[in-house]
């Protein structure tokens, strides 16, 4: 549920970092089901959101209008989804002409101050109070890099909500690095675009398995779901040490010739990422 007040991040010294609306280049609105539909993809999510905008803006001039644009909306659009316990929301839309920013059209914000998230599926206080794991468990430091190497909001929501992948690769850059980058080192474009290239990976990764009942490292049985676990041993090598992170890409691998493959593409990026930050600490 993308429920917070817009924009709130003060700057480096605020001791809150803001994921859900971060800055005017991107936002998050995974957990109000943005990417649980059935076809997820960027284009055809970019497609539904302008057309929820578009008919808002035009139709929903108070809470009385809202059932109908709900029925509208549900008519017209493909509402599978992926897995079903997961609530999908109509409301979710683009929150500026650029498109850049996805939220809640509800949100007072969005309507002059009136809050219309009474009638959403969870309701008003849980969609206004909720903080995502994201929140808790990725350090501030790392919120912070994160905004600063992102800057799309389908790649941002699909990277800030998944811990393991962020916290995997902090790590594994401040071990090589011998420190964790500060944040704002990533306002360098090469480096930025190095951090990139590996969340992009996010989104383009060859090892990525299309079963339907897969999302990152979970494996969903009906309403049910498990940790997936990479079987090394029926693929003939040990456990990868970048298990956790090829299982947020949601790999599946055929041999363990995939696996040292995809080892040497985790490892590239992450050397170059390391790589840049190393030159820019010896220039200074
Ligand atoms: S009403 Fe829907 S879009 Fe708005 S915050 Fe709640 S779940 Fe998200
Ligand atoms: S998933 Fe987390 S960051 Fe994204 S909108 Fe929800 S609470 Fe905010």
């Amino acid at each position: 549920m993308a429920r917070k007040p817009l924009s709130l991040n003060d700057g480096p010294e605020s001791p809150f970092v803001h994921l859900c609306q971060p800055d005017a280049s991107k936002s998050c609105g995974a957990c109000c089901g943005l990417y649980n539909y059935a076809d997820s993809g960027r284009e055809d999510l970019a497609e539904r959101l302008r057309g929820r905008t578009r008919l808002f803006r035009e139709t929903v001039r108070g809470p009385e209008d809202l059932p109908r644009f709900s029925e509208v909306v549900k008519g017209r659009e493909d509402g599978r989804k992926r897995y079903e316990v997961i609530h999908c929301c109509e409301y979710v839309g683009f929150l500026d002409e650029g498109e850049r920013r996805v939220g809640c059209l509800l949100h007072p914000m969005q309507n002059a101050g009136r809050d219309m998230r009474d009638v959403s599926f969870y309701g008003r206080e849980l969609c206004d109070g909720h903080f995502c794991p994201s929140y808790s468990y990725i350090s501030r430091a790392e919120k912070l890099a994160v905004l600063e190497i992102l800057d799309d909001w389908y790649l941002y929501g699909a990277c800030i909500t998944d811990i393991d992948l962020v916290k995997e690769f902090f790590r594994l850059v401040s071990e090589a690095a011998g420190e964790m980058p500060a944040p704002a080192r990533f306002s360098d474009p090469a480096l930025r675009k190095a951090a990139r290239r590996f969340f992009e990976l996010k989104l383009a990764w060859p090892f990525r398995s299309e079963a339907a009942n897969r999302f990152g490292k979970y494996s969903f049985d009906g309403t049910d779901y498990s940790i997936f676990v990479i079987d090394y041993e029926a693929l003939g090598c040990g456990k990868s040490r970048f298990d956790r992170i090829f299982l947020s890409l949601q790999s599946a691998f055929k041999n363990r010739r995939d696996v040292q493959k995809a080892e040497d593409l985790i490892r590239q990026h992450l050397e170059d990422v390391v790589g840049r930050y190393k030159e820019l600490v010896d220039y200074h």
